[in-house]
């Protein structure tokens, strides 16, 4: 947890000795609030100060990598328990327990489907993050497996095994691409196999408490990059710990539990599997695994965790201009709608869906939606009049006619008063776009 002025200022020797280029301890302890001078500078911090003052300084919650390159997992490294309070940093991973028992067709298969299961929403490419392959049965078969995996995909991989001689082989196998090992249980030669290869490696216990000794314990041990895990639980119970772990780290500075959690799901019944993923990737979950992979699971998770990711104060925005959509020409209509993205892509969504080559011009309005923005002064006629100037609208159609959304019908005579275009009322709702153009032909 962050230290305040005072915080500090209690921990210095409070001797006003001016060596550290600051008159008092006081200036110096503000300073070093705001993390803009290095504690170094005061030659006589007690050796507990220095400690406290260092552990201050270094993130609530650690941030863990997996894998490396374009498809790396970053996870952890949050600094609030809401969102509202600033934004929430680092998504959760979202991977597919792949079990060493399958055939190498089935494991082939598994692989080619995970890799597709990619979707554009609102501009962004949402993507899976990892293959996590089990071990049930022997080191041959496992490294087997491993080997199909790390030929077929780019994502990061988690290691689920107990074995300490098929993990050892694992990570000769994949040298350079860390994987996340997860063997489930203490394991002494596990965890130097992590601290040696400087993997992350899961803690696994029941407790709290003793989830906390034991991360203290794998951190004395050299395996210091830890993601947590508290076994297998009743929602409930899951959301409990992931919420305990979360506050624990954050209010009471606790640095063992001061890691992301990883939640596992087994669940036969793929609706409940979803709405389990769910609640953990709502819940502070650093790492979703799961079995089921069909796409409209994967659709509705990936599109969950980018909406509780996204800065609640910066909605997503598009950059404010005229997008020609489809094989355009002079004579084809001008849509008018804000640059919020899912306002931009809804419409673009529709217009697409008509067939009708069109223009979309999205006015800046800070990311506002149509209502908002007209409620906020902020898509007014002044406002897409001055859009429509500032993007050469008369250069891009020569028709003189611009479609405003039907629910800022209002503006259209103050419109074609500013613009001195003739404004088209179009529909209230995007699905409506499509008829509405057709019958505008
Ligand atoms: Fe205070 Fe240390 Fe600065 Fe001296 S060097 S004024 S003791 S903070």
């Amino acid at each position: 947890m962050a230290l305040s002025g005072l915080d500090i200022y209690k921990l210095l020797p409070k001797t006003n000795c001016r060596e550290c280029g600051f008159a008092t301890c006081l200036a110096f302890a503000m300073q070093l609030a705001k993390k803009s001078v290095s504690i170094d500078k005061c030659p006589y911090l007690s050796p507990e100060a220095k400690m406290t003052l260092e552990a201050s300084a270094l993130p609530p919650i650690k941030l863990i990598t997996i894998g490396t390159g374009s498809q790396k997992l970053e996870i952890g490294n949050e600094s609030v328990l809401f969102r509202h309070e600033e934004k929430f940093h680092r998504p959760c991973g979202l991977g597919f327990i792949l079990e060493d028992s399958l055939t190498e067709i089935e494991i082939k298969q598994k692989l080619e489907h995970i890799n597709q299961l990619q979707f554009e929403r609102v501009g962004q490419l949402l993507s899976v993050n990892l293959i996590a392959l089990r071990q049930n049965k022997d080191k041959q078969n496992f490294l087997k497996a491993l080997n199909l995996i790390g030929k077929n995909t780019e994502l990061g991989i988690v290691l689920m095994s107990k074995d300490s001689e098929a993990l050892a082989g694992a990570l000769e196998i994949i040298q350079g691409k860390p994987p996340l090992i997860f063997p489930g249980e203490y394991n002494e030669k596990i965890v130097k196999l992590a601290a040696d290869y400087k993997c992350p490696i899961v803690a696994t216990a029941a407790d709290l408490d003793k989830l906390s000794a034991l991360s203290a314990q794998l951190k004395q041990a050299g395996a210091t990059d830890l993601v947590l895990d508290s076994g297998k639980k009743p929602i409930a119970d899951k959301i409990w710990d992931l919420t305990q772990v979360r506050r624990q780290a954050l209010k009471k500075n606790n640095r063992s539990l001061g890691f992301p959690m990883i939640t596992v799901i087994e669940n036969a019944d793929p609706y409940a599997e979803v709405a389990e993923a769910a609640t953990y990737i709502a819940k502070y979950a650093g790492i979703v695994l799961m079995k089921g992979m069909e796409p409209w699971q994967v659709l509705s998770l990936l599109t969950l965790r980018q909406n509780i990711y996204t800065d609640p104060q910066k909605p997503l925005q598009i950059e404010p201009k005229i997008y020609p959509i489809g094989q355009v020409t002079q004579d084809s209509p001008l849509l008018v709608t804000t640059n919020f993205s899912l306002s931009y892509y809804t419409v673009l969504g529709e217009v697409e869906g008509s067939k009708v080559p069109s223009y979309i011009l999205s006015v800046d309005t800070e990311g506002m939606s149509v209502l908002t923005a007209w409620a906020a002064e902020k898509f007014n006629a002044e406002k897409v009049a001055a859009a429509m100037n500032k993007f050469a609208a008369s250069e891009v159609v020569a028709h003189k006619k611009v479609i405003i959304p039907g629910y800022v019908a209002v503006m259209s005579g103050d419109l074609e008063e500013q613009s001195g275009w003739k404004v088209i009322v179009g529909p209230k709702e995007a699905a409506g776009i499509p008829s509405f153009l057709k019958n505008l032909q």
